[in-house]
């Protein structure tokens, strides 16, 4: 368990995103750049049960999330889903043409079924990119304290 959350947390150790800068569109393009794979992000009408779930298509991934979550649950779905699809969890691969059945069988079984140690390692994935983007955004606000102009002078002087 530890070592495996370990390589979670040395993948995004690896992902070179500006984190500041964040926003969950850019990092799933982002996230499909680096698997030569496209992923569509798409809302769905799914009741409260579900937040977001992926499905592995034969030309692209899909994530779908409940459009009516809050934004921040959306973010933290889709982020999840992303780590699913980062860290190469085995999904049902399915027929496009098949999808929408799919959503609409998971919508009314409110079940999907996945390995434990993915869902934890997909969990992680998503609290750790939580963090990067937190710890860039301190960094920033802090960064723009010294940059206050009466402080300026001092910076620049490097003392
Ligand atoms: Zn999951």
């Amino acid at each position: 368990m530890k070592r495996k959350s370990g390589t979670v947390a040395g993948l995004v150790d690896q992902l070179e995103f500006n984190w500041f800068d964040f926003d969950v569109e850019s990092f799933a393009r982002f996230i499909a750049h680096r698997q030569q794979r496209s992923i569509h992000v798409v809302p769905y009408a799914f009741d409260a049960s579900i937040t977001a779930v992926c499905v592995r298509g034969q030309e692209s991934d899909y994530i779908f999330f409940r459009q009516s979550a809050y934004p921040l649950l959306q973010v933290h779905g889709i982020l999840h889903e992303l780590g699913h699809l980062l860290l190469g969890h085995q999904g049902v691969v399915i027929d496009e043409m098949q999808i929408p059945d799919v959503l609409q069988r998971l919508a009314a079984e409110k079940v999907t079924v996945t390995h434990s140690q993915d869902e934890y390692d997909a969990e992680s994935f998503a609290q750790l990119i939580t963090l990067r983007i937190r710890q860039a955004k301190r960094i920033h606000r802090e960064g723009q304290r010294t940059s206050i102009p009466a402080l300026r002078p001092f910076a620049e002087s490097g003392l």
